[in-house]
């Protein structure tokens, strides 16, 4: 049977980035940009005051440490105006944060530091203002330039724009990004037991779970779904689904469920005759059954039926794929180091176990949540972490450290 880090190699083989579009900044945010980014313009834009208070040429207050100095305010400069005036020997110019610093003056005193008290909106600048403390060239000034330069490369190729990400785009005045389009995966459950969430029960029947777990982690994953909805245990019916996915030019199909080798799998029967099986099977748990294939030039995915072995099946492979997919450069979930709270068994197989990671004054410790069992997804929703017991270990002793992914 095949490794994991074998299965994956198989699959992320088959995955290239979809191609891309211009979209304006505005509908940027968690898109994955395709070309890297310098910088067009120097930040900030021009040099500006940090604080609320006074302009002024540093020389002009040496003498203030050992005697009053009084200056003459020869303007008022709100942000957002640029008054094209210079200062002189012993004048200053009332100025707010993030105005611009006029000619001949160096260094902002801020209002506190003055003899100047009214401080409410509205409230007209000083005649004059004094002043008992020397400033120092440069003091409460942001000169341009000083957090980005000009021609500076700032966001790579294959980033996941993130909100400060196009907050800065937009200090640049970046209008449009060219960014990857959204690839699309086309997902069905399968099998005769499945009822619509708002169906009414019939004896022996289940609620299709895995199409809502699936396709949510689809979204979170960057990809658009397409539901497909519940292909019935026959081999038309199957068909029928699998055309479906070909009609909506998916980038991927992925199926939950009948791909064993019991009686009803129909959906592994349907890809050995109608398309292309690379394996069905990994030596892992949960999760055993997992297949991967082609269906007419569409990659295949099917995962196991069992709830947690579906989510499992799509953090180990499915979330990379849509990442190479959805042209995404880094793709690997960080892994943390725990120590066990608890002495675990495994079978051999690499396992993924779910787990409460909480930190204490030694680090991270994890507890299981509970039976792992495949269909017990209560327990993969109190767990904040899966645990990966790697193959070939079959007793790992509580204290021990072990690699963890958190959720
Ligand atoms: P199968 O792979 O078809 O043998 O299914 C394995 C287990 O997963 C069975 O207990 C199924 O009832 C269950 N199962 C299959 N599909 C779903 C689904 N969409 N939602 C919840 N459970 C499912
Ligand atoms: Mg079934």
């Amino acid at each position: 049977m095949l490794s994991v880090t074998e299965a994956r190699r198989r699959v992320l083989a088959r995955f290239q980035p979809v191609s891309t579009e211009s979209l304006p900044l505005s509908e940027c945010g968690q898109r994955v940009l395709a070309h890297d980014i310098a910088a067009s313009e120097d930040l900030p834009l021009f040099d500006n005051s940090s604080m609320d208070g006074f302009a002024l040429r540093a020389v002009d207050t040496l003498d203030a440490d050992s005697s009053r100095i009084t200056l003459r305010v020869i303007a008022d400069i709100p942000a957002g105006l640029d008054p094209h005036i210079s200062l002189e020997m012993g004048e200053t110019a009332r100025i707010m944060t993030g105005s611009p610093i006029l000619l001949g003056a160096d260094a902002v005193i801020p209002v506190e530091d003055t003899d100047f008290h009214h401080r409410e909106a509205g409230s007209p600048a000083p005649k004059t203002i004094t002043i008992n403390r020397s400033v120092k060239p440069g003091e409460f000034v942001r000169p341009r330039g000083m957090d980005v330069r000009k021609g500076e490369p700032i966001l790579n190729k294959g980033r996941r724009l993130k909100p400060q990400d196009v907050g800065l785009l937009a200090m640049l005045g970046v209008p449009n990004v060219q960014v990857y389009r959204k690839p699309r995966v086309a997902l069905l459950s399968s099998g005769d037991e499945l009822l619509e969430v708002d169906a009414p029960l019939e004896s022996g029947k289940i609620r299709d779970s895995n199409s809502y777990t699936l396709a949510a982690l689809i979204e979170d994953a960057g990809a658009e779904v397409i539901r497909l909805g519940v292909a019935r245990d026959n081999l038309k019916a199957v068909e029928r689904i699998f055309d479906k996915a070909t009609r909506y030019h998916a980038n991927l199909i992925l199926s939950s469920a009948g791909m064993s080798v019991g009686a009803f799998d129909f959906v592994k029967e349907f890809i050995e005759a109608h398309g292309k099986l690379d394996f069905w099977r990994v030596n892992m748990r949960p999760g055993k059954p997992l297949a991967f294939g082609e269906y007419r030039g569409i990659q295949f995915i099917g995962l196991p039926g069992n709830p947690v072995s579906a989510f499992v099946g799509f953090e180990v492979f499915v979330r990379e794929a849509i990442g190479r997919l959805a042209g995404l450069e880094m793709t690997v979930r960080p892994r943390v180091r725990v120590r066990l709270a608890e002495q675990i068994e495994s079978d051999g197989r690499e396992s993924y176990l779910r787990a409460v990671v909480l930190e204490d004054k030694d680090g991270l410790v994890a507890h299981l949540t509970g039976h792992q069992g495949s269909g017990n997804l209560l327990s993969l929703v109190r767990a904040n972490a899966l645990l990966i017991i790697p193959a070939g270990v079959k007793c790992v002793p509580a204290m021990q450290g072990i690699d963890a992914w958190l959720l």
